[in-house]
């Protein structure tokens, strides 16, 4: 059904009881290290989901959102969530797996909003997950702290969505936020908030290339990260360090660079961490450089598109690093930028990237108006 009006008073005639949001995330560096059970430094953008809730006393759940065909709503019953393949499954999700944890969920009227464009690789479905979990926590008085609401919004996504997701876009929607790097150990969760340098500023531009074969590419890289843990007696690449690495050159191709990846992308996450700590801006630039001819080289996920958009960004004055931030296979660059040159350097790189045919690049953050 449509959604006629804007507001939550307009779709459900009466006031919402309360509101809650919660940001989407860029990767910084550490790029599927997540599945190894490696490290990860996501942080938190601008651009955040907002979840509008109200109680109902009768058991049925409607969902408003505004994000999809310009606004719609769909319905449940509480209890009685079924998966669609559509985006109430994040919605049903997230009350399935509180139901699973002993909460009496009642019924509820939910309206969602979101600056998050969806399906840039900035995570709107973390960030709608989290979000709704955190209005859900609010509204029940639940007892769940952040890492919690992080599970509850993960097994959402992973065994009720069925999207093959490690937890980090989870745990940076509820954890993270834009002055602070969130490192995260992904195989304990434990996780650190490091200061992000107040000299810059980040800029994130999505290439505009989606690859049909990204979620192939991304099962047959884990399933190469697995095959090369085995022959290096390992339980994870987390475990194989850098020491290893004349036992990881004599695996045979493709499996060597792929560890490579790994081992080294690991490393450059706690090197980026001690950067950010020493306040040398330099030093991340370069581990940003590194980080993305790993991915181009070793890993193989990068794109030529996206390996033109980070050379010309690289190329531009004032800016530190520049690499491929996400999965691969297109998406975005993230670059580390000298603070009140982003939107500069943006324009320049979406301008030279144009020259091309066929490709329109867009700053997703760091532009005039974000
Ligand atoms: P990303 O998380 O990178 O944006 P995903 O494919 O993981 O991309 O998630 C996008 C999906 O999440 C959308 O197709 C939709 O089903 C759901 N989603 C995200 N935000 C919203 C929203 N505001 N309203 C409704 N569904 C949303
Ligand atoms: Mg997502």
């Amino acid at each position: 059904m449509t959604v006629q009006g804007n507001s939550f008073e307009a779709v459900f005639g009466r006031p919402a009881a309360l509101v809650a949001d919660a940001p989407g995330r860029v990767n910084l560096i550490g790029e599927h290290t997540d599945y190894n059970g490696g490290y990860v430094l996501p942080t938190a953008i601008p651009q955040k989901t907002r979840v509008e809730v109200a109680p109902r006393e009768d058991g049925l759940i409607r969902i408003a959102t505004m994000s999809v065909r310009g606004g719609t709503q769909l319905v449940y019953r509480a209890g009685e969530e079924s998966r669609r393949g559509l985006w109430l499954d994040y919605v049903q999700g997230v009350t399935a797996v509180l139901r699973g944890r002993g909460v009496a969920v009642p019924g509820f009227d939910a309206r969602i909003t979101s600056t998050v464009p969806l399906g840039s690789g900035l995570s709107s479905s973390a960030s709608l997950l989290v979000a709704l979990a955190r209005a859900l926590r609010a509204m029940l008085g639940l007892s769940i702290d952040d890492v919690e609401i992080a599970r509850i919004a993960h097994a959402a996504e992973h065994d009720f969505v069925g999207a093959p997701v490690g937890t980090m876009d989870q745990m940076a929607a509820s954890l993270a936020d834009e002055n602070t790097a969130l490192l995260i150990d992904t195989r304990t969760l434990a996780f650190e908030r490091i200061p992000l340098p107040a000299e810059a500023e980040l800029l994130i531009v999505n290439s505009g290339v989606t690859h049909q074969h990204a979620s192939g590419g991304y099962k047959t890289r884990r399933a190469e990260c697995e095959r090369a843990a085995a022959a290096l007696g390992v339980p994870q690449l987390r475990d194989a360090d850098e020491a290893a690495e004349q036992r990881i050159a004599s695996l045979p191709a493709p499996l060597d660079r792929r560890a490579r990846h790994v081992v080294t992308e690991n490393a450059r996450v706690l090197a980026a961490v001690a950067a950010l700590r020493a306040g040398d801006l330099g030093r991340l630039g370069e581990l940003f450089d590194a980080s993305h001819r790993s991915m181009r080289d070793d890993f193989e996920v990068s794109v030529p598109a996206v390996d033109d958009l980070v050379e010309s960004a690289r190329a531009q004055p004032d800016v530190f690093g520049a690499r491929l931030t996400g999965g691969g296979f297109g998406g975005s660059i993230v670059a580390l930028v000298k603070r009140g040159c982003a939107a500069r350097v943006g324009q320049a790189v979406v301008e030279a990237y144009a020259h091309a045919p066929n490709r329109r690049a867009t700053v997703l953050v760091g532009g005039p108006v974000s």
